[in-house]
């Protein structure tokens, strides 16, 4: 967990990013405002092998501009790395203009990284990881993601409403990682968001083994957000500690 903050950081917070490690790989999900830093506390950014972006908002993709800025400008003994970065449809308009309006080239990001658009109908290989995508309820499309390396099943929902797609997709998952940003639910015609109590609806009828909330700030109270989401799911659940761990291989 390298950032589980909403779209403003908690102090000395970050917003969306999480390390997966399996199938062979080192694969960065999400990398918001604050995520690159954190990164590097756990590992060398030349070891990641993969970006992979649920959804087009800044909280979950800025920090690719410091990100593309190490790979491209640090003195390396030969050619930098190279990371994969796997976008949603419509990203290589918004890295452009991200970077363009900030001072860079418009390319900046595609220098550094090797850019893949993905259809979220399609499932991807990811060195030895499977990858799926499911599209969820959001105020830009976003796409919940599936990581499996065979022995553990990873769903993360990214930014959503209520989805009984999500549910469906995330079924039986070994843990399942579900945003918790509202205090209370928006009105019914503009859901891009749940509460915890919704996730703790999401993740029982999903059946996941562990739900672990994030996306929330810390203003909303720790101890509340896994209270509500404990009254609608009887398994495990975590609220979302930056530099928590869960191994999923046992
Ligand atoms: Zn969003
Ligand atoms: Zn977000």
């Amino acid at each position: 967990m390298l950032g589980k903050s909403p779209a403003w950081q908690d102090a000395n917070g970050a917003c969306s990013g999480y390390l997966v490690e399996g199938g062979g790989q080192v694969v960065l999900l999400d990398c918001g405002p604050g995520v690159f830093a954190k990164l590097r506390t756990v590992v060398g950014y030349e070891a990641v092998d993969a970006v992979l972006i649920t959804h087009l908002h800044a909280d979950h993709i800025l920090d690719l501009v410091p990100f593309a800025s190490g790979l491209r400008y640090r003195p390396w003994d030969g050619p930098p790395p190279r990371p994969r970065l796997i976008a949603p449809p419509g990203a290589a308009e918004a890295f452009a203009s991200v970077c363009s309006g900030a001072g860079m080239t418009a390319d900046h990001l595609e220098l550094a990284f090797d850019l893949t658009l993905y259809d979220p109908a399609q499932a991807l290989v990811v060195g030895g990881l499977e990858v799926r995508f499911q599209p969820v309820p959001h105020y830009i499309p976003a796409n919940a993601v599936e990581l499996t390396d065979g022995a553990g099943r990873f769903t993360f929902g990214a930014d959503c409403g209520p989805s009984e797609e999500l549910i469906a997709f995330a079924d039986g998952t070994d843990l399942l990682m579900l945003e918790a940003t509202l205090p209370e639910p928006e009105p019914p015609d503009d859901r891009g968001h749940l509460t915890p109590f919704e996730a703790g609806e999401h993740a029982a009828r999903a059946n996941a083994k562990r739900l672990v909330l994030t996306h929330f700030t810390e203003d909303l109270g720790r101890d509340w957000v896994l209270s509500e989401a404990a009254r609608a799911f009887a398994g495990p659940v975590d609220a979302a500690q930056e530099g928590a761990i869960y191994d999923l291989s046992r």
